[in-house]
């Protein structure tokens, strides 16, 4: 069997940056394509390909010239608020990219004989407003650019996959970690939180406290991502907890976890923040994953929380 050498896109991201380092404690050979040369910090031992998702051409060449065994597509424009002032380069980035690079796969595995397998890391965010729980027969009816651009991708991944490469989406469901930006609203309260306790910043300025979302811990959905790719047949598959939380909750369990019992006063709400269009609950079922990938979430949400507080806790402490 031809050892594994693994191509990652979106390498510098939050979970990028784990995949890069699950792969690495494997012994898997790996090679990330990052936008800056030598700017950009990356484990040692990991070959560094500069490239850029709205560079096709690039990425077919990329991957023709890395021979990879498996592609795991992690980059993307993933913000869904950035969407919204700028779709077209989403569409092209988090959607279009992935037809070359899923290209790029087809042709290398037909030129060489060898099996490549592919992952996408696709998002809850395909399923607009459907009610929850969603699964793997949820229809796909995006509600924002970034839904539409990922929900494109994932069309993309099962046309490939029935045409026979070994291709898998991963419906990803929110996951967060102390290296999620604070772009994102849960890193934005657990900053936020941290500050306040240490007496830098007066309050948190938040928009809809109702949505509810279903979190995990990175970690675990990067893990998911490695056995879909792993796994003997490629299909798609649900990634989520299982459990919803609004956003008010959030809040709630991060200034518990700081130490602080009451904060309603702490929190304003800023119509600037709300995105009207956002799908009231999103809740997943993961019962496939689990029963074909034996996958299970191995953080509970208070944890979760409590682990970016101290996080950020930490970071305000040092200065
Ligand atoms: P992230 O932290 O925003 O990372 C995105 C990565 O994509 C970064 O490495 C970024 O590189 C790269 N990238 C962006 N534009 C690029 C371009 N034009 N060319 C090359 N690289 C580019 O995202 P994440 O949270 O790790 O998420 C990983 C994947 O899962 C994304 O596709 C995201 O859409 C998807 N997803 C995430 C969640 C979640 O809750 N985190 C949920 C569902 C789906 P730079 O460092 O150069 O910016």
């Amino acid at each position: 069997m031809t050892a594994a050498r693994a191509l990652v896109t979106g390498a510098t991201g939050q979970d990028g940056s784990y995949l890069v380092e699950q792969l690495l404690d494997e012994g898997t050979e790996v090679h990330a394509m990052v936008r800056e040369g030598d700017g950009v910090a990356l484990p040692e031992g990991v070959v560094r390909h500069v490239g850029d998702l709205t560079d096709g051409a690039g990425l077919e060449a990329l991957v023709a010239d890395v021979e990879p065994t498996e592609v795991f597509n992690l980059g993307g424009l993933s913000s869904v608020a950035l969407s919204w002032a700028e779709p077209a380069l989403t569409a092209q980035v988090t959607g279009v990219a992935v037809g070359h690079l899923l290209k790029g796969s087809w042709d290398l595995q037909e030129r060489t004989g060898h099996p490549v397998r592919f992952v996408q890391a696709s998002s809850a965010e395909v399923f607009g407003w459907a009610g929850p729980p969603q699964d793997e027969r949820t229809p796909i009816a995006p509600v924002t650019p970034y839904g539409a651009a990922k929900a494109f991708a994932h069309h993309l991944v099962a046309v490939y996959r029935r045409r026979g490469l070994h291709a898998s989406s991963c419906i990803l469901f929110n996951h967060e970690s102390p290296r999620r930006p604070e772009a994102f609203v849960t890193r934005k309260i657990t900053a936020g939180v941290a500050r306040i306790v240490a007496g830098q910043q007066d309050e948190l300025s938040m928009g809809n406290l109702d949505a509810r979302r279903d979190w995990g811990w990175a970690p675990d959905y990067v893990d998911a991502m490695v056995r879909a790719l792993r796994h003997g047949t490629p299909g798609e598959y649900v990634v989520a907890t299982g459990a919803s939380h609004s956003v008010r909750d959030f809040v709630a369990a991060a200034f518990a976890a700081a130490g602080v019992d009451r904060w309603e006063h702490l929190v304003t709400l800023d119509p600037r923040f709300a995105r009207p269009s956002d799908a009231p609950e999103q809740r997943g079922d993961p019962s496939r994953a689990a029963a074909e990938l034996g996958w299970a979430p191995t953080v509970p949400f208070e944890e979760l929380v409590a682990r970016m507080v101290r996080h950020d806790l930490d970071l305000v402490r040092a200065g």
